[in-house]
């Protein structure tokens, strides 16, 4: 139990809709992350987890559920409260190095962009940029095009361009996706470091089990949820939508080996669905006899 949460997401709903398709990205996901916590989620591909990191960072909303980091009531928010706490609250490092730089401009001028945005004076986002550009280990290099540097190096410059208005919280899509092992070391370290220095909430996304061993916490995400160990008996939630369609978690199906196509019948008050074999399926009209 967590006295006192920074981050406190309940039951959040996320369906992407399609033409004829409904995707339930996050099916009623519950998580708290304290202050000053670094936190790795960790999940298959598809399991909700960027969609979760795109509701945090206040860039989507969800279709049900509630989320809050401090005091602010990131879903009930207006726009432009919204458009404040990403400018201020949250800073937000991509997946792809390339996305968080802006090209023509040098590894200092893209530091200090966020907060000259925000209405900061040049003199004292410069210094801020400076600042930032040192405890990155990246000063020597404030006057190189970043689109030039390293892997490495450009995860430096984008972390620091993320920290540009001194956010209280750092949100990390696969941060070390795209570099090798000692890299990605050297850069988890110095996130370790931030965190310290800065008093930085750190919530990063990964599917690298060696990334998750790092963080003080790790939360895995299947099918749209937080997920711990199930046992045979434990009952689960699904979403039903209007026209009776519910996702099972992946984990289920490939327990009782279910692909395609199932076979559904009333039972004991509910409905049993068990993987369609020829043997077993029901009897079409036509056939009973
Ligand atoms: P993860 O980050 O864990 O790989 P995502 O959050 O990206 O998972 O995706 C969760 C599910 O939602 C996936 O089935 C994905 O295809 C779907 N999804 C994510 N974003 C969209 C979107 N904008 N439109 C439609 N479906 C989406």
């Amino acid at each position: 139990m967590i006295a006192n949460p920074y981050i406190v997401a309940t039951n959040l709903v996320r369906i992407f809709r399609s033409e004829d398709v409904e995707t339930f990205a996050l099916q009623g996901l519950d998580l708290t992350v304290q202050h000053g916590e670094m936190v790795a989620l960790i999940g298959p591909s598809g399991a909700g987890k960027s969609t979760f990191l795109n509701l945090l960072s206040a860039l989507d909303r969800p279709d049900a559920g509630t989320l809050f980091v401090g005091d602010i009531d990131v879903v009930a928010a207006t726009d432009r409260q919204r458009a404040e706490y990403r400018r201020s609250h949250v800073g937000f490092l991509w997946q792809q190095t390339t996305r968080n730089i802006i090209p023509g401009l040098t590894a200092r001028e893209n530091v200090a962009l966020p907060a000259l945005l925000a209405g900061v004076s040049p003199l004292a986002a410069y210094a801020g940029a400076d600042e930032l550009l040192d405890a990155v280990e990246m000063a020597d290099h404030r006057h190189r095009d970043p689109l030039r540097m390293s892997g490495g190096q450009q995860q430096r410059i984008a972390i620091a361009t993320a920290l540009g208005c001194k956010p209280p919280l750092l949100l990390a899509d696969e941060p070390t996706g795209e570099v090798d092992w000692a890299s990605a070391e050297r850069i988890l370290a110095l996130l370790q470091k931030l965190r310290r220095d800065y008093a930085l909430t750190i919530v990063l996304v990964t599917h690298d089990s060696r990334v998750a061993d790092v963080a003080d916490r790790t939360i895995a995400i299947r099918d749209g949820r937080t997920s711990s160990e199930r046992g045979q008996d434990d009952v689960e939630t699904v979403v039903v939508d209007a026209a009776g369609r519910l996702q099972l978690p992946g984990e289920l199906r490939q327990r009782i080996g279910l692909t395609a196509r199932a076979t559904v019948a009333l039972m004991d008050g509910g409905i049993m669905v068990r993987p369609w074999s020829a043997d077993v399926s029901p009897r079409t009209d036509g056939e009973n006899s």
